[in-house]
């Protein structure tokens, strides 16, 4: 049974009070907060069996190991990888696209194009751009429609046999809208191209079937998912991570190395030098169990029913207008007042102890296509509730009264 007063016990700094009033919570889709269940695997680790992996004969390097490895099992099942050795960690979702995006640089010939679509964060944008620098390939967009969906039949005219590579995100940060990366990933390998998902928004919300979606690469960070900071994973096929060259040379990376020549080591390893944020992986595991002993169908359901409320009560208010209007959509609200900047409301709203984003929120394509500085964004997790929802309507309708 799904009992949101239960859950936020488990969140020790959803007790604070900020400028003198109770803490509401509402900039998940920036990061989430992290559950005791958690913090405890953290304490525990640095407390206990800190030592660094791979390398040690000795007791705590071994547990350490097996702890991180075991983390890796974790990630494995969750997103239904076929092999433990498709997963590698990263430090989450801007390192992720990198590596992917540095390996395809001696993979792609000037004729050859990819495609990103106008719904993306920077971070599934820049990373693309200096690819398509490098080897002088085209960079092409799916373009997007007002209630912020990317237009499906303009995708389709994009697509040839040129095309190599389709990076796209699942859900969007900036206006919650989900992405249809079935349909997306299906005709890119009708003409030979690989996918890249960008799984940042969608972890938080879905449980991705890899295997089902027949994705080529899929990446996530976990602190947007109940997880650390600086840790995130790399989800990729076993036979793209076998072309793919290493991104980074070190440590930890090598079966063998001379100053003749180095070989590289076997996967996940190829792509993981250097001494890796073990606590943040084990406690990367940590979060995807306490997430799924909750379930995320029960969290879907309960999220959809916040989001559908809020926007109930926020349209109430005249002026406000809603960016991101797709039937299709998780727990992320953008939106502004009419003819009040969104940094204004979001400085009274944080007096009133409500934490909200405003500004391009890393998608200044999508700003640029509204003709909008930036937006209001609200974003809903599992653990907030109906009365939090009240408390930001009212904190919106005063803004709007000292601003106007
Ligand atoms: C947060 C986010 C990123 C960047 O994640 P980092 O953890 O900062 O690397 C990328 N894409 C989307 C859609 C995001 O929401």
């Amino acid at each position: 049974m799904f009992n949101v007063e239960h859950i936020r016990q488990d969140f020790p700094i959803l007790n604070r009070e900020v400028n003198g009033k109770p803490l509401v919570y509402l900039d998940n889709a920036a990061t989430s907060q992290t559950p005791k269940q958690v913090i405890d695997v953290i304490v525990d680790y640095y407390s206990n069996y800190n030592a660094n992996i791979h390398r040690g004969v000795h007791t705590l390097s071994q547990e350490a190991t097996d702890a991180y490895e075991q983390a890796r099992i974790k990630i494995q099942k969750h997103v239904n990888a076929k092999h433990t050795h498709e997963i590698i960690f990263t430090s989450g979702t801007t390192h992720g696209i990198n590596l992917v995006a540095n390996g395809f640089s001696s993979l792609l010939k000037k004729e050859d194009e990819v495609i990103v679509s106008a719904l993306e964060h920077h971070s599934n944008i820049v990373p693309w751009q200096m690819l398509c620098e490098r080897t002088g390939a085209t960079l092409k967009v799916i373009p997007m429609n007002l209630e912020g969906e990317l237009i499906m039949s303009e995708y389709d005219k994009l697509l040839s046999e040129n095309t190599k590579l389709v990076f796209v995100n699942h859900i969007s940060n900036a206006l919650g809208t989900i992405n249809p990366i079935e349909y997306i990933i299906e005709k890119a390998h009708a003409v030979g191209a690989a996918v890249l998902v960008d799984g940042a928004q969608s972890c938080p919300h879905i449980k991705p079937d890899v295997q089902d979606l027949d994705v080529d690469f899929y990446v996530t960070s976990a602190h947007k998912m109940c997880g650390p900071t600086g840790e995130g994973m790399l989800y990729g096929k076993e036979t793209w991570l076998k072309k793919l060259p290493p991104y980074q040379g070190g440590g930890e990376m090598i079966a063998e190395v001379t100053f003749d020549k180095t070989t590289y080591a076997d996967l996940p390893h190829k792509f993981e030098a250097g001494t890796p944020n073990i606590c943040g992986g084990i406690a990367f595991g940590a979060a995807i169990d306490y997430m799924n002993a909750i379930g995320f169908d029960a969290i879907a359901k309960y999220e959809h029913e916040l989001l559908d409320y809020a926007t109930e009560k926020l349209l109430e208010i005249e002026g406000l207008k809603i960016y991101g209007t797709s039937k299709h959509k998780t727990s992320v609200i953008s939106f502004n007042l009419e003819g009040i900047h969104p940094y204004d409301v979001g400085t009274i709203l944080d007096k009133l102890g409500i934490a909200v984003r405003t500004g391009h929120h890393c998608a200044q394509p999508i700003m640029d296509f509204y003709k909008i500085p930036g937006t209001v964004r609200a974003s809903f997790a599992f653990y907030n509730t109906k009365s939090e929802v009240d408390a930001l309507v009212s904190g919106v309708k005063k803004a709007k009264m000292m601003l106007s």
